[in-house]
């Protein structure tokens, strides 16, 4: 059984689809990862994140891995360098390209095979699992999520204003929603839930109860 969460940066999606597949029971993917791996690997063989061809070559060499909460690539651990802000702005180039994206996209169909998963991203309710049993589409207004990853970096020691944040996303957004292949957009058939005034515990309850119900509806 799978359910996405899709969703722009900071509209909380990663904290309520870690949290929603600990509630179910499920295994949970961060799809964001996968493309943050991808531009960590760039970076790291100083590569042009604009020369696509190149990029797309790295993105079939890097070699991801998953290990409870830690991120592998090529089995060097880079859970906490892939989220650093150049990455962060790299990832948001690199997943524009068409190959990039169809090399991820194979590697998350095949992590969901016969598993029950939260799968979370951008694109997981509309490309990568049409015919998932739930979807949601979470979103926030831009000053909370600018307030939420000023937090975070803040968390980390990175020194940067709300108004820079607010840039940032808004471009991250605008590529995300502009690119031809797999914009960020909600799937016909996602529910859509605002989180800016409500909880992490808020959240979870909604996202868990609609679930819950869909399965109990199957067994009637
Ligand atoms: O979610 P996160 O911020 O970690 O994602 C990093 C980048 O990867 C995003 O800015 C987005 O451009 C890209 N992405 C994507 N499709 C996904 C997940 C992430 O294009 N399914």
């Amino acid at each position: 059984m799978i359910v996405t969460i899709d969703g722009p940066a900071g509209s909380g999606k990663s904290t309520a689809a870690r949290g929603l597949a600990e509630r179910l029971g499920f295994e949970f993917l961060d799809t964001g990862a996968m493309y943050r791996c991808v531009a960590w690997s760039v970076l790291q063989k100083q590569v042009d994140p604009a020369d696509e061809a190149a990029v797309v070559e790295v993105s079939r060499q890097t070699h991801i891995a998953f290990s409870d909460a830690r991120v592998l690539v090529n089995e060097t651990e880079v859970t906490g360098l892939i989220r650093t802000p150049e990455v962060t702005e790299v990832a948001s180039v690199v997943a524009q390209y068409p190959g990039v994206r169809e090399e991820l996209v194979r590697l998350q169909r095949e992590a969901a095979s016969g598993i029950d998963i939260v799968s979370e991203g951008r694109d997981q309710g509309t490309v990568v699992f049409p015919d998932a049993f739930c979807k949601f589409f979470l979103v926030a207004n831009p000053e909370e999520r600018a307030r939420r990853r000023y937090d975070e970096l803040q968390a980390q020691d990175k020194q940067i204003t709300v108004e820079e944040i607010l840039d940032q996303i808004y471009q991250r957004d605008q590529r995300d929603e502009q690119r031809v292949v797999a914009p960020l957009k909600a799937a016909d058939d996602a529910l859509e839930i605002n989180t800016s005034s409500l909880t992490r515990d808020e959240v979870l309850d909604q996202l868990e109860k609609t679930v819950r119900k869909r399965i109990s509806a199957l067994s009637h």
